[in-house]
């Protein structure tokens, strides 16, 4: 497993240094995951565990009232905060407008072009590396990463909080019981460590879920080697949506493969047709794309 804690640092029962946002003035919305940090020890680990440099460009997801913003651009070179929620902009403004180095773009993060933007900006400002950090809003966990991933940012790592369950499935090894279809992506694009657990005590409001902060450096070469990468997370995909059924059935799910075809390539790529999708590691992943790809070749 290529996950590895860097510091734990389990949260219960403690007093907190920084206040709840009292005077916010701002009633938190649940729809937009607004759960504010409020434990400077956890600040602290994740601008610590990102990485961040003065020669750094950060692009922080859903700054909400600051938390990270103001301690992320004390150390970065220049710093980008995406908010969605038009309401946190004015506060944001004024509490980083002295720092000088702190850009606030009112955008769904999920709408923004990161690798156009990052190129840009580090031409600018001479800056070295784009970190990428944020506690993020939750209901758009999965599709915040993958777009992170897949978007190719050219990023050097990735430092995000998430709900503790969904990050021990990110961090879980592909192929082991805990692992889902996202731990491939992960895996695939990135080498993935754990910065810190999160009780739900430091957010106010105090959210029903545990949170992890995990990061994810980004490999320069990709553990395995596929023919057809979009083949490869499709059959990934299709397993895990069907995870109780074996790979023979569940791989009707593609829709463009025929029950025989599927068999030969199982035969082909050396796994029995009785597996499950998560017993599968990425190396038999990848041979079952590639087997599957030669068959729609061959047929
Ligand atoms: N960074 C702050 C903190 O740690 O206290 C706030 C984190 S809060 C969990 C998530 C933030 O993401 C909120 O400020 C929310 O408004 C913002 N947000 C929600 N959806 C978003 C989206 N699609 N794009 C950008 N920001 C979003």
């Amino acid at each position: 497993m290529s996950s590895k804690k860097r510091s734990s640092g389990s949260k219960n029962n403690r007093t907190y240094k920084t206040k709840p946002p009292k005077g916010l003035g701002i009633r938190p919305s649940k729809s937009l995951g607004q759960n504010f940090l409020i434990d400077d020890e956890i600040i602290e680990a994740i601008v610590e565990g990102s990485g961040v440099t003065e020669d750094s460009l950060v692009i922080e997801i859903g700054p909400g009232t600051g938390a990270l913003t103001l301690p992320l651009a004390e150390r970065a070179g220049h710093l980008i905060a995406v908010e969605l929620d038009e309401r946190m902009l004015e506060g944001l403004r004024v509490k980083t407008f002295s720092l000088g180095n702190v850009e606030i773009i009112h955008e769904d993060i999920l709408k923004v072009d990161i690798a156009g933007l990052a190129a840009e900006k580090m031409e600018e400002f001479g800056l070295k590396d784009l970190r990428i950090v944020g506690n993020l809003p939750y209901y758009i966990t999965t599709p915040i990463i993958m777009k992170l991933l897949e978007a190719g940012t050219g990023a050097e790592s990735i430092t995000v909080m998430m709900q503790k369950e969904v990050g021990d499935r990110i961090a879980a090894a592909p192929g082991t019981k805990l692992s889902g279809a996202i731990s491939y992506s992960v895996h695939y694009y990135s080498e993935v460590s754990e910065i810190t657990d999160v009780s739900r005590e430091c957010f106010y409001p105090v959210p029903k879920v545990d949170s992890v902060v995990l990061r994810m450096d980004l490999l320069e070469e990709h553990p395995v080697k596929v023919k057809d990468e979009e083949l490869f997370f499709r059959c990934i995909k299709a397993g895990f949506s069907q995870r109780r059924k074996t790979l023979l059935n569940s791989l009707m799910s593609l829709g463009d493969y025929d029950k025989s075809t599927i068999s030969e390539a199982l035969d082909a790529a050396g796994i029995e047709h009785e597996r499950r999708a998560e017993s599968l590691d990425m190396g038999e992943f990848a041979r079952l794309a590639d087997s599957l790809l030669e068959a729609r070749i061959a047929g």
